[in-house]
């Protein structure tokens, strides 16, 4: 296969190199910005000082108390139990009566019934993907919960009376559950708050916003989606890859790399999914790829199926590694990717333009975009 052949046989994988992009009026995207913050995740992960200060609201009492004044964040393991006891329920009803408050005095007079919940999606990292429709509504909200992919140059976008509300799932800390999330929006709906759910990339596409929409519609609260651009648009435009082309690829697919209680089989059944006229996106796909990968060859999926892991795809610290299917998870391992990264498989992959086409070049690493 022509395409295919393009892989170097001794070499064939490469981490692509690119010419880090300047976006002249927003700093977020200067050269220097993305060197110097190279190893930062620009998501909301557990050593985010712009997550500690943006929910600092929470954590009043404690960043007021003397020994902090010197030093204005907690330590780790400080902040792990002030972040629990922070996220208790006292907090959040102080919250609530602000909220009310702030209702009945509006024009003196009360307005009633409850407030709207937005599910809105954030795009993929790169704030300059957000909708205008999204933009909107985070400038305007009153609370704002959100998790670990909405990225922080969007959560900078947030207006200055907004309250904010780490929700995510970090490993090692207190992590509310879907449950307790469905539980904050609804109280804080009622109480008349116009509550922004943020969500990465499409609420719709592996984002549980389906779950959060019925649980509330259930109770009576309106919810209104506004759509994001998924990971899977967001980067396959990014790497200048068509998802579907004429004689290429006729359709795409979206698949989680999700497994059953944290094993090593993704949930999907890859006999399916083994088409070479097909693109897969593979989300959430990092710990499962090597059985996915196998299993999708043992169905007929050819072994020099141009593929692509894209690690924290478009923001400044995108990592891209290219490689024929067969080898796709040593060098993802090799590279270390880590969450987020996202998993194109199929021919259109080697149209990008990015695609390692110079064969005399084993690896190149980006640092950025
Ligand atoms: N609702 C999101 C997907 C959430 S599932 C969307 O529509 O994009 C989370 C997975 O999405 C991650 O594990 C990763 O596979 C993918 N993902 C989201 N943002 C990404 C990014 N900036 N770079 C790489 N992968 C990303």
């Amino acid at each position: 296969m022509a395409l295919v052949s393009r892989i170097p046989s001794s070499s064939p994988a490469a981490i692509q190199s690119r010419k880090p992009k300047s976006f002249g009026f927003n700093p977020v995207f200067t050269v220097q910005c993305a060197s110097s913050s190279q190893k930062a995740s620009p998501f909301t992960e557990k050593h985010s000082i712009e997550r500690y200060e943006r929910d600092s609201w929470l954590y009043k009492n404690q960043l007021q108390q003397p020994s902090c004044c010197s030093c204005p964040l907690p330590s780790d393991q400080e902040f792990v139990r002030d972040y629990d006891i922070a996220l208790q329920l006292p907090e959040l009803r102080k919250l609530l009566e602000v909220l009310r408050e702030k209702r009945e005095n509006s024009n003196g007079v009360e307005k009633r019934g409850p407030g709207n919940v937005f599910l809105v999606g954030t795009g993929p990292g790169d704030p300059e993907l957000l909708t205008l429709k999204a933009l909107r509504v985070i400038e305007s909200a009153d609370l704002l919960l959100y998790d670990r992919l909405v990225s922080n140059d969007v959560l900078n976008l947030v207006g200055p009376n907004a309250r904010l509300l780490y929700v995510g799932k970090t490993a090692g800390y207190h992590s509310r559950t879907q449950e307790e999330i469905h539980e904050l929006l609804l109280s804080f709906a009622e109480a008349g708050a116009n509550v922004v759910r943020l969500k990465g990339g499409d609420p719709l596409v592996f984002g549980r916003g389906g779950e959060e929409m019925d649980f509330l519609q259930q109770q009576g609260i309106e919810v209104k989606v506004i759509p994001g651009i998924t990971a899977a648009s967001g980067i396959a435009a990014e790497l200048g890859i068509p998802l579907t082309h004429r004689g290429v690829a006729t359709s795409v697919r979206f698949l989680t790399g999700h497994s059953r209680k944290g094993g090593t089989d993704p949930l999907f059944v890859a006999e399916n999914a083994a088409d070479p006229d097909s693109t897969l996106v593979v989300y959430m796909g990092l710990s499962t790829l090597p059985s996915l990968a196998s299993k999708l060859m043992f169905h007929g999926l050819p072994e020099d199926t141009p593929a692509a892991a894209i690690e924290r795809g478009t923001t400044p610290q995108q990592r891209i590694v290219f490689a024929a299917l067969k080898d796709l998870a040593d060098e993802i391992a090799s590279h270390q990717l880590v969450s987020p990264t996202l998993i194109i498989i199929g021919k259109v992959v080697a149209l990008s333009p990015l695609w390692p086409h110079a064969m005399n070049k084993t690896s190149t690493l980006v640092e950025s975009r």
